[in-house]
């Protein structure tokens, strides 16, 4: 009897562990395209189209190379328990072979699945991430609160990237940030550098077949997929990281936190959804960055910031996520119920800022990290929008959402759901820190200098009452009472003023 070789839609890799286990003689590889799933929040279009193909792509190339597909196509069944069923029907299989999911709601999927259909269930260690879940847990056992610095330092000296033979990093320090992170007018001093424009991935039958699928049976789903598509095989995905090294990464870390209204991706990577789907491995993108510097072709402030993003922040992501599942993504510490406002999916604020990182995230599926935490979840935060709201939101819209990811970025770091336990302070600001690293404001109805009265960014009104609502909390932790103090010393009339225009500016929210 043969096994079911079972792979995620996110599990699309060529190190995927379940089919190195496998019998190409006797197993059959299984996929499907749920309509419920695909239904169950308003995706965005491009994320389906994406998904889809991708999944389509990797199943042929597996067929060319002499495996049994049973494939599930999205108009075939509605649940992942329906085409299983069906498989069964075509198929002997006692067990089901499958690699460690990436979510825990998949995991518990599998195990149902399992026991419902009476097939056994082998699970292989995944190699998506560089740190094993069970290595992450021991790093954080006894711990209250985790830095990422840590664990990216120790993930370094295993892997021996960019540091020397008795685990010294390279350059005489872990990290370059403080020469990264440009403002807008350092960028305007340094002649105000732009990325080659990008290239769109030819589009083939699969991608046209999925598209008009995707326009019938899921008519509710967010925005088009007529525009942009992120890369859906590995080819692609390649190419992606190749011209990222060859054109970006020079300058990555510099202007890593720039804002600009016109130029939506700057000297960002764009890997971030291959990535999540398998198509590329963590270390071959670090190991092209490393090359690159080795080289000579990028400084070391740019590699190592980029080796951080991938080694560090996505694998300690990751970790947090499997550390605090399932309990995570209920978290709201700042017990935030405001509803999402429904500009988030129409993009009508006269706000600049959210009007234009709206808009591309509506176009395209992708915001930056900076517009991601500094305008979208700043914004979220101060309001006190509800987190699982925000959450669902994030998850919908953005090409390369995962549960695994969002968690600690959505709930963590940018909404501070958790009480600080991924990030030591909140990522609170001002319209001042959006005017220094973007040029929004200048085409913008308020004045990010105004703090109270007419044209007030809503940005300073809802910084200083967040302070004010919060008081209590920031006040004892050290990395805020400063914020805390600062709102303590304003005259009683100009802090009264600001609470009342802040009310008056969520009311609207409400109302619009
Ligand atoms: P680059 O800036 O070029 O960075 C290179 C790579 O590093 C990324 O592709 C990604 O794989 C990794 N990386 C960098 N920062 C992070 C991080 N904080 N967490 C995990 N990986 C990171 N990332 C996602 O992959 N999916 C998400 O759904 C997602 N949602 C986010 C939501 C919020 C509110 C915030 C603050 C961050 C989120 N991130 C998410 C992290 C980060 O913003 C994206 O990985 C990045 O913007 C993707 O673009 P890029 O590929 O051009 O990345
Ligand atoms: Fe955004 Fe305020 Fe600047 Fe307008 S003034 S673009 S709302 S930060």
């Amino acid at each position: 009897m043969g096994r079911t070789v079972w792979i995620f839609g996110d599990q699309l890799t060529r190190l995927h562990t379940g089919l190195a286990a496998a019998d190409k003689n006797q197993d059959v590889v299984f996929f499907a395209e749920p309509l419920a799933t695909a239904r169950e929040r308003k995706y965005h279009k491009i994320k389906l189209v994406m998904l889809y193909s991708a999944m389509r792509h990797f199943a042929e190339d597996l067929q060319k190379t002499g495996w049994s597909v049973d494939y599930h196509l999205l108009a075939e069944t509605e649940t992942y328990a329906a085409a299983l069923e069906k498989h069964l029907s075509r198929f002997a299989s006692n067990e089901i072979l499958a690699m460690e999911p990436n979510s825990w709601s998949e995991s518990d999927l599998l195990r149902s699945l399992a026991k419902h259909f009476s097939l056994r269930l082998t699970t292989t260690p995944t190699w998506q991430f560089l740190v094993p879940r069970a290595e992450f847990a021991q790093f954080a056992c006894g711990k209250k609160r985790l830095l990422m610095e840590h664990h990216y330092h120790a993930t370094r000296v295993k892997f021996g990237i960019l540091v020397d033979d008795a685990g010294r990093p390279e350059g005489g320090a872990w990290n370059f940030d403080s020469s990264n992170r440009k403002t807008l007018s350092d960028w305007k001093k340094d002649g105000s550098p732009l990325p080659p424009p990008s290239d769109r991935s030819p589009e083939d039958a699969i991608v046209r077949a999925v598209r008009s699928e995707v326009a019938r049976h899921v008519p509710k789903a967010f925005g088009t997929a007529e525009k942009i598509l992120p890369p859906v095989t590995r080819s692609q995905a390649l190419k992606e990281l190749d011209r990222f090294v060859k054109e970006r990464l020079v300058h990555f870390g510099n202007y890593q936190d720039l804002m600009l209204a016109d130029e939506a991706k700057m000297f960002h990577s764009l890997i971030s959804a291959p990535l999540n789907l398998g198509l590329l491995d963590p270390l071959e993108c670090v190991e092209a960055a490393v090359v690159a510097y080795e080289k000579g072709q990028a400084p070391l402030e740019a590699v190592e910031g980029f080796v951080r993003q991938i080694i560090g922040w996505r694998e300690f992501v990751n970790g947090i996520y499997w550390l605090k599942m399932p309990a995570y993504v209920e978290s709201n510490t700042l017990s935030a119920t405001r509803d999402l406002p429904d500009f988030f999916y129409t993009g009508n604020t006269d706000m600049n800022c959210l009007r234009h990182v709206l808009a591309e995230v509506h176009t395209t599926g992708y915001n930056h990290h900076i517009q991601r935490l500094m305008v979208l979840g700043n914004f979220l935060l101060l309001a006190g929008i509800s987190p699982q709201q925000a959450y669902a939101w994030f998850l919908e819209m953005y090409v390369d959402a995962y549960d695994w990811v969002m968690a600690a970025n959505v709930l963590g770091m940018a909404l501070h759901a958790d009480g600080g336990f991924m990030a030591t302070k909140p990522y609170a600001a001002s319209g001042t820190y959006i005017s220094k690293m973007g040029n929004y404001c200048s085409g913008c109805t308020y004045d990010p200098k105004i703090k109270v009265g007419a044209g007030a960014c809503p940005y300073n009104l809802l910084y200083w009452d967040f302070f004010d609502r919060h008081a209590k909390r920031f006040a004892a932790n050290p990395r805020t009472s400063m914020a805390v103090n600062a709102w303590r010393k304003r005259p009683s009339s100009d802090r009264d003023r600001i609470r009342h225009e802040a009310q008056a500016f969520l009311i609207s929210l409400e109302e619009a």
